[in-house]
């Protein structure tokens, strides 16, 4: 018998794999029951539950609706095993009593949103002129019942074959069908997928002999189909001539059509099925993937992990620093003069990491910026031969949209600055004060002078991490979001990672990956700057901080970032030494300089440098310093 552990700090534990009690898993996990591994915990549950929990990292694989795959970004399929079908599947039904171009409300089980996205893609594409029909959310066991008049369900799974069973619709229509015809290729349901440290060959082997064992026996399934209210030559057709449980290159095509197709129609985030290659971070051959990185090769997220785990930190070091100069190939160093200023302290958030915010109702330490404050500091920037003011602050709510219009109204026409402003969680919260979309918030914000947006607050891009060391801050999607629209929208913004602030390494990979994601489909991040989350007076325990630490994830970083053209050393947090050698293991830009700092020197540690102090340190390093703009065009003085 099969004795398949993972490891853990606390020592090894079972493999908890989630999947659904339906008629179309029993294949799959046919053989997980009949030979009951002993290293292996089989959780039954609904497929939405099954996501959850592996969102929640309460199970370390789930076959999960291809829908939850997108939702959950960085996740790796098991190959050749899925539920799919390649023409029609017989147990993915819109039914109804008139045409589907007639309906003018669709029932639907709103707990399988990969039907529910297929069919509204379909719909749409049937009913080009008239537009979506009205969607009604109803219990699985209502559907068929709710079907009369101009009003249609879509029924999945089990109910679907007992309801056409049961009942004569004048319209059945298969969705697997519709899709095929619309696109030539199959539909994939559902997949077994988890995190890239816990896919591994052994596991694939476990899943892959468990199907082998399920299509062995189709017949015997079939044969007990009545335990799903399923007759059984019902049963037979749907397992032999219908489903299609094989996870080939064309499934995969269809997979990625599908993801494809819902996110140009709005209904899911970008992404694509990725399938596990063969290796996992302890399996990688860690000096070639430096190697091939060092010359731009792109890693994948297990590799990444690896480097985190394993890298010789001179090997990724140099590779990090061959890969900076093909990107920046001149001895360049550049910086930008500009100040932080950090308009207001009060914020209802209160980050477990933040020792900066004060609550609202605070008089005494609490503090908002008049304009007049602002303008000493904006001159005192100016004269300093600054080019722009980073404004940032907490979520205030006695600040509306409009301050936040009128003050940017006022700042650039009285100083030659540009506003480098508000963070992805400053934005989201005009969005919720004002109840506007955000990228009316965002135009909005453009229209009175906003030029670029700041990467704060993107901490570790793994909710699981984001709700524990910050309950009421955004998810890693939203923050992605804003992201996104705001690079559509024209303006230009660095991305962060605060890391050792509670995130496994696969996470730490997972967050670097998102951010390369989505400079892959805008190309809207100029910079990443990274540093260890600092505790001094906070309310979390730090991780591994040090110099070594930070230099590892800088120059991982590098690597792991193939299309981001720029990284800062972060010597406000690590001193002025660290930031010279960092300068040789991957960054190629200085930051700022600086005038002054709250939120970090909040918390105890911040290191003051002034223009010539930034020279100074980057000609020791061996560099020509160059001052900068946002969008790092060079500057002459
Ligand atoms: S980090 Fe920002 S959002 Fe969080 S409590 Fe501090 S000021 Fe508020």
């Amino acid at each position: 018998m099969t004795v398949l552990v993972k490891s853990t700090q606390s020592g090894p534990s079972k493999l908890r794999l989630a999947a659904a009690p339906f008629l179309n898993t029993r294949p799959l996990i046919s053989g997980l029951v009949a030979d009951a591994p002993s290293g292996v915990e089989l959780q039954l549950c609904s497929p939405a539950e099954g996501a959850r929990r592996l969102a929640e990292r309460e199970c370390d694989l789930a076959l999960l609706p291809v829908a939850a795959l997108a939702r959950q970004g960085d996740l790796v399929a098991v190959p050749d095993v899925c539920i799919g079908a390649r023409t029609k599947v017989g147990s993915v039904l819109l039914v109804s009593e008139v045409p589907a171009h007639e309906l003018a409300t669709v029932a639907l089980d709103q707990s399988s949103r990969t039907s529910v996205t297929l069919a509204r893609l379909l719909l749409r594409e049937r009913r080009a002129t008239r537009g979506e029909p009205r969607y009604e959310a109803r219990p699985p066991s209502e559907l068929a019942a709710c079907v009369d008049g101009t009003r249609g369900a879509v029924i999945i799974g089990d109910p679907a074959l007992q309801a056409t069973a049961a009942r004569q619709f004048a319209y059945v229509y298969d969705l697997a069908e519709l899709w095929h015809a619309m696109t030539g290729k199959p539909f994939v349901f559902a997949v077994w997928a988890g995190r890239a440290d816990v896919v591994n060959a052994e596991v694939c082997g476990l899943l892959a002999r468990s199907l082998g064992h399920g299509l062995e026996r189709l017949d015997e399934i079939a044969a007990d189909a009545g335990r799903h209210g399923v007759e059984p030559e019902r049963a037979r057709r749907y397992l032999h001539d219908e489903l299609w449980f094989r996870l080939d290159d064309s499934m995969v095509a269809g997979a990625d059509e599908y993801l494809a197709r819902a996110s140009a129609a709005g209904l899911l985030p970008p992404a694509t099925l990725r399938r596990y290659d063969g290796t996992t971070p302890a399996e990688i051959d860690v000096k070639a993937a430096v190697a091939r990185a060092g010359d731009g090769g792109r890693l994948s997220a297990a590799e990444v992990t690896a480097l985190f785990e394993r890298a010789d930190l001179i090997d990724l070091g140099a590779a990090a620093n061959r890969r900076r100069h093909a990107l920046n190939p001149d001895g360049v160093v550049s910086y930008i003069v500009e100040r932080n200023i950090n308009y207001t302290n009060i914020c209802v958030t209160a980050c477990r990491f933040c020792a900066f915010f004060r609550n609202p109702g605070d008089t005494e330490e609490g503090y908002v910026l008049s304009r007049e404050e602002m303008g000493q500091k904006i001159r005192e920037t100016v004269d300093a031969g600054g080019v722009q003011i980073l404004l940032q602050g907490g979520l205030n709510p006695e600040l509306p949209l409009s301050w936040y219009e009128d003050l940017f109204r006022h700042l650039k026409a009285t100083y030659p600055i540009k506003l480098h402003a508000l963070s992805p969680e400053e934005i989201l919260y005009l969005c919720r004060l004002e109840s506007l979309p955000l990228e009316t918030v965002l135009k909005r914000l453009v229209a009175a002078g906003l030029d670029s947006l700041p990467g704060g607050g993107a901490e570790i891009l793994v909710d699981r991490v984001r709700t524990r060391i910050a309950k009421l801050k955004c998810t890693s999607s939203e923050w992605l979001e804003v992201m996104r629209v705001g690079h559509r929208l024209g303006l230009r913004s660095s991305s962060t990672m605060m890391f050792a602030c509670g995130e496994t390494l696969p996470e730490r990979a997972e967050h670097l990956l998102k951010l390369r994601d989505l400079q892959d489909e805008t190309g809207g991040f100029t910079a990443f700057i990274c540093w260890p989350f600092q505790p001094g007076n906070t309310r979390l325990p730090g991780g591994d901080g040090s110099a070594h630490a930070y230099l590892r994830t800088l120059a991982t970083a590098r690597l792991a970032l193939d299309n981001i053209p720029h990284l800062q050393a972060s010597w406000p947090t690590m001193g002025a030494a660290v930031g010279q050698a960092a300068l040789h293991f991957g960054a190629d830009d200085f930051g700022q300089v600086m005038f002054e700092e709250n939120v970090v020197s909040a918390a105890g540690t911040i290191y003051q440098m002034d223009v010539a102090g930034i020279e100074r340190h980057v000609r020791a390093a061996g560099f020509t310093p160059v001052r900068r703009d946002m969008r790092y065009g060079r500057l002459t003085s």
